[in-house]
């Protein structure tokens, strides 16, 4: 490895900027053999070592990550952080990688060989893809970047990781404009593709499969971070999951946003009911209730989870449609259905006032 590839290292342990002092400290306790190339005595190694850093690094001008402040002196090196963030890895565990395997082994850890030294030096903060025959299982914040003895595979990255099956390969494959459809190794995308394929990961990772009350819990814990997705036309229905002998539709919590965010965080059957200050979003509490609800998605061809049947309610309201007679649902079912008939139509999901007694009647 390149010195300036060595301090790119360093610099990125010291938390992206340090002064030479410090690199030349750190590159002592992180590259002990530095003693072969330079003198025994230690004094003399390290301003050696700070001429060679120096040196090497105006010499390549430069490493592509590491800036130089020369108005500081001794200099100061730092990382331009923004050239090493969100970018997305794609890394196929290979053939005779099982999933299982790779769990018990690389949960913590992925070694790479030393053929993918540059993109690797680039992978900090970055977040990697698992991939396992055309399939996305895993996915991991990349924390630090080591070199082992390894021989063959020296290159160490360690991860936070995560578990998924919401993120399709198709997709990525898609965003990443890679043209033989398949990533056969390791693979650092550029950042243009890497934000398309963020904000992808972002919005799928909102759909959810959660009943009602699972989903409005976590839709409330999570509201400022869940990002409203705008929708201009109708869906076709989504398919369901099988969980505890019930079937699942899932609902992406980017609509129900959407919905409260339209409602202007009011209660849509009356805008003066009061409810409290949330916690999350900072803005009054109120609900998402599918009008239609979920569960007679199979009676429609088009998507019930839009926001145009989502309805923004506050608690009271809310548990009423859910839990008072009948008689008492009617009044407020009425009132919704003529404020959503139209709406309800442009999204192709028609449904008449009988049809809609019928469900909340039963
Ligand atoms: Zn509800
Ligand atoms: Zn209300």
């Amino acid at each position: 490895m390149k010195v300036y590839e060595k301090v790119y290292l360093i610099l990125q342990e010291l938390g992206g900027r340090a002064s030479e002092g410090n690199i030349v400290d750190k590159y002592i306790e992180m590259f002990p053999d530095y003693d072969e190339a330079y003198t025994k005595t230690k004094t003399s190694s390290k301003s050696k070592i700070r001429g060679t850093i120096n040196a090497e690094i105006v010499r390549n001008s430069l490493h592509k990550n590491i800036k130089l402040d020369k108005s500081k002196q001794p200099y100061e090196y730092y990382i331009d952080m923004d050239t090493i963030h969100k970018y997305i890895i794609v890394q196929p565990i290979g053939k005779t990688n099982t999933i299982k395997g790779f769990i018990t082994n690389n949960s913590e850890r992925w070694a790479e060989s030393r053929e993918y030294q540059k993109k690797w030096l680039q992978s900090l903060h970055s977040t990697v893809l698992f991939t396992k025959d055309k399939k996305v299982f895993a996915k991991g914040l990349i924390t630090k970047l080591a070199v082992s003895d390894d021989d063959e595979y020296p290159l160490d990255y360690y991860y936070d990781l995560r578990l998924v099956d919401y993120i399709e390969y198709d997709k990525i494959i898609e965003y990443s404009e890679h043209k033989q459809g398949i990533f056969r190794h390791y693979e650092l995308l550029e950042k243009e593709k890497s934000d398309r394929i963020f904000k992808y990961i972002n919005l799928v990772e909102q759909e959810v499969y959660l009943d009602d009350i699972g989903a409005d819990e976590r839709f409330q814990h999570t509201l400022n971070d869940i990002v409203a997705i705008p929708s201009t036309k109708p869906i076709f229905a989504k398919n369901p999951i099988e969980q505890n002998g019930r079937r699942i539709f899932p609902r992406n919590l980017g609509y129900a946003k959407a919905a409260i965010e339209r409602a202007a965080y009011k209660c849509e059957i009356n805008q003066d009911h009061k409810s409290f200050i949330s916690n999350s979003s900072q803005k009054q509490y109120v609900e998402a209730h599918h009008f239609i609800p979920l569960k007679f998605q199979d009676d429609f061809l088009y998507s019930l989870d839009v926001p145009a049947n989502i309805v923004s309610l506050c608690p009271n309201c809310h548990r009423l449609i859910h839990f008072a007679s009948f008689n008492e649902k009617k009044k407020i079912l009425l009132h919704l259905f003529n404020k959503r008939k139209d709406f309800l139509q442009k999204y192709k999901i028609p449904i008449t006032e009988e049809e809609l007694y019928e469900i909340y009647n039963s």
